[in-house]
């Protein structure tokens, strides 16, 4: 629209460039024609005044030619001589180019002979040539110094306009003895009549030429005018007018011209306005691009904010509530870690197909991460309608999923919060889907949660603990305690397990089971395990005596780099690898049971132990325990709490050890807080035992304590084990 607005600008101005320029160059044309025009004009009317010039100066030297004449000296003055007089002045009018008219008169103005085309003149001459004759006679009479007795002008007689001549009848010589008052002058007139001057035009190329009266307007004219200086007749002509032919010739030429000009101009115009369109599309096309996720084709995360926003302004009109969904695929990182990326990108592809199907019309569906997802949509019931998707969502992805040609098993984690009537905006919904999606990854997988405002507080407490035990590991305020583990039959400390202490200032003692987590999610973990391995192994060296075990997380487990951590603490605090043994949960070796094993290879092979730690609390086969290779497992407390009182807790217990004795493996029962336990378990048998009944977590110090006491009484045997 705007683009349009300013195409449609540029060609508009565009036009009035070139009209402008048009106009001047036309104008500046039309300027040298009027400047031509008036230059002919100006030269036809020098050749119009040098043409009557010549026409009056003909006659002149015609006039001088009869009347200064010894001939005619010898005859005019004499009565005799009328008959020469008739026959070389009168008779000569007739059809005569050089004059039309001859007359003869005395000082006295008397006329002694007049003639016309050769005729005898009946009116008298006077009043043909009217007054103005006499002043010509009298210049005749008074000529200027040197000058000759003649005077030549234009009159008007009864006929029209002429050239006049009166000249005195006189010897070649200019001689003359008849004495003044006796004199007798010639008269000849020439009439301009209409054929002389067109053919004066003629001559002269003077295109149209006339005679026309005195008071005749025209912009250029030829006056003629009476020896008294009164205006007789004029003489006109039809302009050529060079210019405007000119003109008229190269108008054309110089619109075309600027025409072209104009056109090549537009098509530039054109071309320019193309490339934009065709840039403007590439561009709209990239930012399209930038919104869109590769792998999935779906929204990315700025797809999403962008569609959020769109989404709360029209439910602020409409009056609607806006529902955003957060969707975090459980083991995802397992698939894609096991199978490869190739088969995770599948598995994308196909968690997007499977959600756009079952998503609601006119919802936007978008990958915000490597697996995470988001559907935002409209809804005029509360979150019932989110709750319903998401039940559907978790009901679709609880279903194997065929990825190429693997069968895979995902959950997903959903959060959900709503926008009512738009009153929450982008930023706030989407933290608030986020969080609620965090709680419900928390609570267990293949669970939705609804955004509560209490999860803000819940987050905020966690927030400042994460922040107060990232503080702690910085300043090595965390400490170990350590528990004994005692031999079942003699009842012996053969060894003790490092277990973390953190003495949260300003709230006293916080558990690891709520701290280990957090280090877990926080990346934190890496650096409090790598605490807890030095100082374990550091403590351990001053008692040679007893075995060493260290909780490993899954977080520290996952880290292919974990196998050379371990190898450098041994190597640092140079303890033997084979009293050092690690104890792991089997929530991550169910995730992702090849990785597992490789780990656990690795790890033996530097010589240290690995137990699975809390066996029976989860869902942990006896198949798993060959299958690893684990030195060691660790029944969990769960399973040893009932087996006094509880028959089928007991039968169970006896089968598992049994079952893990036949595998050759060793067992540790841990949370024996009673005599009858211990006695118990041992005959189930475990080979060792730990719980509070043989001493809870201790420091360090204790545990030397116990030691010395021992060394009292059995020193003998101070490196049994
Ligand atoms: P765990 O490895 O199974 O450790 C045994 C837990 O049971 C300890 O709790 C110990 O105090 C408790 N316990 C031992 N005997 C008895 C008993 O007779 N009765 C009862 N009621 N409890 C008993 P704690 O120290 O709170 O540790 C809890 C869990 O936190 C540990 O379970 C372990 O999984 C984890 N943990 C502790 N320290 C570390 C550590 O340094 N690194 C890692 N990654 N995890 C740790
Ligand atoms: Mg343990
Ligand atoms: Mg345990």
């Amino acid at each position: 629209m705007g683009r349009h607005t300013t195409v449609t600008g540029v060609l508009f101005s565009f036009a009035v460039i070139v009209a402008v320029v048009t106009v001047m160059v036309l104008t500046a044309l039309e300027r040298v024609a009027e400047n031509a025009n008036t230059l002919d004009d100006e030269r036809s009317r020098e050749t119009t005044v040098g043409a009557l010039k010549t026409f009056e100066d003909q006659l002149a030297a015609t006039l001088d030619d009869y009347a200064a004449w010894d001939d005619a000296a010898a005859n005019v003055y004499r009565p005799e001589g009328m008959a020469w007089t008739i026959s070389n002045y009168g008779e000569m009018s007739a059809n005569s180019s050089l004059f039309d008219m001859a007359v003869v008169i005395d000082d006295q103005k008397k006329t002694v002979m007049a003639y016309q085309d050769g005729s005898p003149m009946e009116k008298p001459v006077s009043g043909f040539f009217g007054p103005s004759l006499w002043l010509l006679l009298e210049e005749a009479r008074a000529p200027g110094a040197g000058g000759k007795p003649q005077a030549i002008g234009f009159l008007k007689t009864e006929r029209g306009i002429a050239a006049v001549g009166v000249a005195l009848v006189r010897e070649k010589s200019g001689a003359l003895d008849v004495p003044s008052g006796q004199h007798r002058y010639l008269i000849f007139a020439r009439h301009l009549d209409d054929a002389k001057v067109s053919a004066l035009g003629t001559t002269y190329v003077l295109n149209g030429l006339r005679l026309v009266p005195a008071d005749f307007a025209a912009a250029y004219s030829v006056e003629i005018a009476d020896p008294a200086g009164a205006v007789l007749s004029k003489l006109v002509w039809i302009s050529r007018s060079p210019g405007d032919i000119g003109y008229a010739q190269v108008r054309p030429m110089v619109i075309q011209a600027l025409g072209l000009v104009g056109l090549f101009f537009i098509v530039l115009l054109i071309i320019g306005w193309l490339a934009g369109q065709r840039l403007k599309a590439e561009e709209n096309r990239a930012r399209e691009e930038a919104l869109r996720d590769r792998l999935s084709g779906l929204f990315n995360r700025d797809g999403l904010g962008l569609a959020v926003d769109s989404f709360i302004a029209e439910a602020r009109q409409t009056k609607r509530n806006v529902l955003l969904l957060y969707l975090d695929l459980d083991g995802f990182k397992e698939v894609n870690d096991s199978y490869g990326h190739g088969t995770g990108d599948q598995l994308i592809r196909a968690v997007a197909a499977g959600l756009d199907v079952l998503i609601p019309g006119g919802a936007v569906l978008a990958r915000i991460g490597g697996d995470e997802f988001a559907i935002a949509f409209f809804s005029d019931a509360e979150n019932a309608a989110a709750l319903q998707l998401a039940e559907q969502i978790l009901d679709f992805l609880a279903e194997p999923l065929e990825v190429g040609r693997r069968i895979v098993v995902v959950g997903a984690s959903i959060g959900i919060a709503m926008s009512p009537l738009g009153s929450v905006d982008r930023e706030e919904l989407v933290r608030r889907a986020d969080l609620a999606m965090y709680k419900a990854k928390e609570a267990g997988r293949a669970r939705m949660t609804l955004y509560e405002p209490a999860m803000d507080a819940d987050r905020a407490q966690r927030n400042a603990l994460e922040l107060d035990l990232r503080m702690a590991i910085e300043s090595g305020d965390l400490t170990l305690a350590y528990q004994p583990l005692v031999d079942a039959a003699t009842h012996e400390m053969n060894g003790v397990e490092a277990l973390v202490r953190w003495n949260r200032p300003g709230h006293g003692p916080v558990s690891p089971e709520i701290f280990i987590p957090i280090a877990e999610t926080s990346g934190l973990i890496e650096s409090l395990g790598l605490f807890v391995l030095r100082k374990a192994c550091e403590t351990a060296k001053q008692w040679p005596e007893l075995k060493i075990s260290v909780n490993v997380s899954p977080g520290q487990f996952r880290n292919p780099a974990f196998t050379d951590y371990v190898r450098y603490v041994l190597k640092q605090t140079e303890i033997e690898a084979s009293r050092l043994t690690l104890e792991i949960t089997e929530g991550y070796m169910i995730q992702n049971p090849q990785r597992t094993r490789q780990s656990i290879e690795r790890l033996k092979s530097l010589g240290v132990k690995v137990a699975l730690d809390d066996f029976g609390s989860g869902f942990s086969s006896i198949g798993y325990l060959r299958q690893f290779g684990f030195d060691r497992i660790k029944i969990d407390r769960s399973l040893v709490t009932d087996i006094t009182t509880d028959s089928r807790q007991r039968e169970m217990l006896q089968a598992t050890v049994a079952l893990a004795r036949a595998l050759d493996i060793p067992v540790t029962a841990e949370g024996i807080e009673t005599e009858e336990q211990a006695v118990g378990l041992r005959l189930f048998g475990c080979d060792c035992l730990q719980g509070y009944f043989f001493g809870k977590p201790m420091a360090a110090d204790q545990i030397n304590g116990l030691l010395q006491e021992r060394r009292k009484i059995q020193p003998q045997r101070r490196f049994a084990g």
